[in-house]
């Protein structure tokens, strides 16, 4: 099967660093977002002009048509995908009793939904060529759970339920489903936080420092590389040792 990664949400933070990564290790890369159509396409023409092979697609991942075309459009334009890293998501504080159904609903459609779908889209395709690998991008609050952030939390937790059980159930196919649960990562979702909070983060993580998206792409990538042919259903944590 050929290396091409449908990667979303990537037209900035850790989405846009994965797909980078992917591209400079010969994936041909869907660069998926939602609404910064400049970005994505600044992106994809840094790496089309270091001659990586690379599109763009636009698409909320919370629903499920606009997910569907997405799939078919990179099938048309690259080839099919063998790569889905479904990292498209949401964040945000509040207390529990002052969640709304809405917001409720919201997290779980962007965060968990939208991995349904563009997972059950790109199946047919890998379920045909018996070969195949998703990674999904969890939390390491949906391992441990964070106060004011419950919502967000059980969407990430719902992932790497998601993950161990698509995991096991796709195995005999020879589809590998993964989980990295990323710590405090430098990103525009960090914008959410009381800026304050940071310095704070950041010596409460034993490496002493936040995290960079290309920590992350890192571990996306050898997940997705035959170095981890034998890896399935595993969360791979990525903190710096917060949660130890
Ligand atoms: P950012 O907020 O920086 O970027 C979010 C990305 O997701 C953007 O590309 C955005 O597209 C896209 N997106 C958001 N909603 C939708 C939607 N409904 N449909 C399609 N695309 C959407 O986030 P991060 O890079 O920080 O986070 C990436 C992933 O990593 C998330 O799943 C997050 O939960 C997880 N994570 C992040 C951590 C962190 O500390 N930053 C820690 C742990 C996990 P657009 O630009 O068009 O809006």
């Amino acid at each position: 099967m050929e290396k091409i990664a449908l990667v979303t949400g990537a037209s900035r933070g850790i989405g846009r660093a994965i797909a980078t990564e992917l591209a400079h290790r010969g994936w041909a890369v869907c660069i998926g977002y939602r609404v910064r159509q400049d970005k994505a396409e600044k992106l994809a023409a840094e790496l089309a002009g270091e001659g990586c092979r690379v599109m763009t697609c636009q698409a909320d991942v919370s629903r499920r048509e606009e997910v569907e075309r997405m799939v078919r459009r990179v099938e048309q334009t690259l080839g099919p995908v063998s790569l889905l890293v479904n990292n498209a998501g949401i964040a945000g504080q509040c207390l529990f009793q002052d969640l709304t159904d809405e917001r409720w609903h919201e997290f779980f459609s962007v965060n968990v939904d939208g991995a349904f779908y563009a997972s059950r889209a790109v199946l047919p395709h890998m379920l045909h060529e018996h070969e195949g690998c998703i990674v999904n991008i969890s939390s390491i609050w949906g391992q441990r759970g964070a106060s004011c952030e419950v919502a967000y939390s059980a969407t990430k937790a719902a992932l790497i339920g998601l993950t161990r059980s698509l995991a096991a159930e796709l195995a005999p196919s020879h589809i590998r489903v993964n989980c990295v649960a990323p710590g405090v990562i430098r990103t525009d979702m960090l914008n959410e936080l009381p800026q304050s909070l940071l310095p704070q983060l950041a010596e409460q993580t034993p490496m002493g420092r936040l995290g960079t998206p290309e920590d992350i792409a890192a571990a996306v990538a050898f997940l997705a590389s035959s170095e981890a042919d034998f890896i399935t259903g595993q969360v791979l944590t990525c903190d710096g040792g917060f949660i130890l």
